[in-house]
């Protein structure tokens, strides 16, 4: 029930988030105006906002214009309900999954404008941060575990340090957005188990490695050619929070 709930939620969070990823970059409002078809202009009603099926409905494409609308808006409402369904799965009814439904949704929005304009807006970081924060914080309180408020902040502080000196060695490899993003992820990677900072970087930088050899092997795309960093932390970052113990536990026990 929590985890169908959980989908639903996240198929409108999707569809807010098509918007979000529109207009943040170009520093547009969020809320006004209302969407539109960015061709004829024609204002979308409540009937084209229903995610997924309207998309489906109409193929992708603008009622009046019949100009494509692109697969962002199916791709965005998917990925996220998918991903809010797995941490409902994941941490049950608590306030966990909440917490971590505010990182789900800032990861897929910053991905997604990271892959189209290779930048990670500041703006959606620290939103994500000062949404998720609070409610990682109830969840520590709720769960008479406060000391979990100190691991968020060590894991934060892990994950930043890390950035900052890849950052620096790599001269130019990272964006200063990667770095900025850094802590927000140790920061949730933490509250659960601050050995998971480290994991969840590494995890991101073991799946760019493999993406960008393959890349250049299909593509004999240059050492230079640019791969926006943020997804792959972005999901390196997710894997750590559904396996990343089961990985720790496993090293350790060998
Ligand atoms: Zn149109």
């Amino acid at each position: 029930m929590t985890i169908a709930l959980a989908a639903v939620f996240g198929l409108l969070i999707g569809s807010f988030l098509t918007v979000v990823v529109d207009r943040v970059p170009r520093g547009a409002s969020i809320v006004q105006p209302g969407s539109a078809c960015g061709n004829c202009g024609l204002r979308l009603g409540p009937l084209d906002l229903v995610p997924v099926v309207s998309w489906l409905a109409l193929r992708g494409k603008c009622r009046q214009c019949h100009t494509s609308i692109g697969v962002e808006p199916l791709v965005l409402e998917v990925s996220t309900s998918a991903l809010f369904g797995l941490t409902a799965w994941h941490f049950g009814a608590s306030w966990l999954t909440p917490a971590f439904c505010v990182l789900m949704a800032g990861l897929v929005s910053l991905s997604w404008i990271d892959l189209k304009t290779q930048r990670l807006p500041r703006e959606i970081t620290y939103t994500t941060a000062a949404l998720g924060a609070p409610l990682l914080v109830v969840a520590a309180l709720v769960d008479h575990e406060p000391k979990r408020v100190l691991l968020m902040l060590l894991g934060a502080a892990i994950a930043l340090a890390l950035m900052a000196a890849i950052y620096a060695l790599s001269r130019g490899g990272l964006g200063d957005g990667d770095v900025r993003l850094s802590p927000l992820l140790g920061g949730y990677l933490g509250w659960l188990n601050p050995g998971l900072a480290p994991v969840g970087l590494f995890f991101g930088f073991l799946l760019g490695a493999v993406v960008g050899v393959v890349m250049m092997a299909l593509r004999r795309a240059g050492r230079r050619t640019a791969l926006p960093f943020g997804p792959f932390l972005a999901a390196g970052t997710v894997v750590a929070v559904f396996v990343g113990q089961d990985y720790i536990d496993f090293i350790l026990a060998r």
